[in-house]
């Protein structure tokens, strides 16, 4: 268990000498606001003693090294959208929150990359990019929310990730404070690089355990000009999810390959109060072709209409911005059903994601909670939302722990891993610990210890050091 000092006077003195005394907060209603990040259940949340709001990357440096100094833990926070319980200060101490470091501090058309600063909205940075047409290819689908610093941070995948792949495909460069206070530069604007450790990469996807993100180059892609969207809707689970390897071995490089059982059909049709077809029995898989060129879209949508009829779609339809919607308000959806539930993210190889959902489905008949799939299909990426409904709490835990213990290593029997996106946080650090490989997980916790000797940073997340 990891030992640390509380947040003493002399603490908030040095904090509030660092940042400016009005960027220090240790009032009750903030204290409460940042207990949680998406995790609904009470029984996790854990109150920071301290909110601090650096202005700029000298800020966060200042912010390391007196944290250091005292010996108190330091939870990185960009928009709070983990799923994953990632920006819960588990052991207290610190939350240093990104917000006021949003600024997109240039965008180059000619050598199309964009700096920013890691609290600027993804959603922003999508949108500074389209105004230039280009595109940012990274794209969660709580875009609208989150941050970028987080999005590095969990290497955040989406809606595009079958074919421009996750955050981390996105990045050239990262200026980092170090666990310790110290400011480096990692990466550069190259197109390749064998210079030593990638560690850049180390630091995309390793949860503010190992560095806090402050700044970013992101690479800019010419933005398609053609764009269709098809909503192919089964009635047969199985059929839909089958369809996927085919429909990436033809060729078709489609943007995006989204699927939504009909529970999330339902759940997020009543939410967004729109009926499309099937919604008493269909199952919906999205696909987005972009090209460059009319004649090649024309082409492409003419093949992927007869692989979906030839599959056993039972409608092929032109989908407009409603089926999006209905997708992105899918988790929203459930809450109106349950508060509590338990979101899962897991990740297949592609062709074998059909057999993992159905799979997972059929064991899922055996417990009392109600199982919601969606999955980014295109990418052997699934999300299994459960809900508690009406259970006790302790019937509840021992239910999710129940699937779970089968679900996981059936997972890695397929070649998969714990998260293809959502990242491992507090939430799933007791399976990280049981599932990994025991040299792989001490080589992480070696690199943990090297970069973080007080493990002050993000403590509590991925595996215990
Ligand atoms: C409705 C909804 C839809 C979602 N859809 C997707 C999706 O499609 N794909 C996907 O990948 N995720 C998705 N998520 C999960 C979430 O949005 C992502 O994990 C996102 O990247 C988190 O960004 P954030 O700004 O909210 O970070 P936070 O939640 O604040 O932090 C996430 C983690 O990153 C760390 N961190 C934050 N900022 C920094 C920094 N500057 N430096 C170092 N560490 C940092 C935190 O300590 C924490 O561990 C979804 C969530 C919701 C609620």
């Amino acid at each position: 268990m990891a030992q640390y000092n509380p947040v003493t006077e002399a603490v908030l003195a040095a904090l509030k000498a660092a940042v400016g005394a009005e960027f220090v907060k240790n009032d009750p209603e903030t204290l409460t606001k940042y207990q949680t990040d998406e995790e609904t259940d009470p029984r996790l949340f854990h109150k920071p003693e301290v909110v601090v709001l650096p202005g700029n990357t000298g800020e966060v440096a200042k912010v390391m090294k007196i944290a250091n100094q005292f010996n108190v833990p330091v939870t990185p926070r960009s928009a709070g959208t983990s799923v994953s319980d990632g920006a819960i200060p588990v052991y207290g101490g610190i939350v240093l929150l990104m917000e006021r470091m949003h600024k997109i501090l240039e965008i180059n058309e000619a050598g199309m990359y964009m700096v920013v600063e890691a609290g600027a909205l993804t959603k922003e940075i999508q949108e500074a990019a389209k105004a230039k047409n280009l595109l940012y290819a990274g794209d969660p689908c709580s875009a609208d929310s989150c941050m970028i610093g987080g999005n590095i941070a969990t290497n955040a995948g989406g809606n595009r990730a079958v074919r421009y792949g996750t955050t981390r495909d996105q990045i050239y460069a990262v200026e980092v404070v170090t666990p310790t206070g110290d400011i480096v530069n990692l990466g550069a604007r190259l197109k390749k690089k064998s210079t030593g450790y990638c560690l850049e990469q180390l630091i995309m996807g390793s949860e503010g355990t190992l560095g806090i993100i402050t700044k970013a180059t992101l690479k800019l892609l010419p933005l398609p000009p053609y764009r269709l969207d098809l909503l192919a809707i089964f009635t047969d689970l199985h059929k839909a999810v089958t369809l996927v390897p085919n429909l990436i071995k033809a060729g078709l490089n489609p943007t995006s390959v989204e699927f939504m059982d009909n529970k999330f059909v339902r759940s997020s049709s009543d939410y967004c109060e729109t009926k499309l077809p099937h919604y008493e029995d269909g199952c919906y898989l999205i696909v987005t072709i972009e090209t460059f060129n009319e004649d090649e879209l024309d082409t492409k949508m003419e093949q992927l209409d007869e692989i979906c009829e030839s599959s056993g779609a039972v409608d092929v339809l032109e989908a407009d911005d409603r089926v999006w919607n209905l997708r992105r308000n899918c988790l929203e959806s459930t809450r109106s059903i349950s508060l509590i539930g338990s979101s899962d993210d897991l990740v297949v190889p592609v062709d074998q994601i059909a057999n993992c959902i159905t799979h997972l489905m059929d064991v899922s008949k055996d417990f009392k909670f109600t199982l919601f799939c969606l999955a980014h299909a295109g990418d052997g990426n699934l999300h299994f939302q459960l809900l508690k409904g009406d259970m006790t709490d302790q019937e509840w835990e021992d239910q999710v722990n129940g699937f779970h213990a089968i679900a996981y290593p059936y997972v890695y029997s397929l070649g998969g891993r714990l998260s293809g996106e959502h990242a491992i946080g507090a939430k799933k650090l007791v399976a990280m610990e049981k599932v990994t490989d025991p040299v792989e997980l001490n080589m992480m916790r070696a690199i943990k210890r090297a970069l973080d000797p007080k493990n002050i940073l993000n403590p509590g997340k991925i595996f215990n050091v």
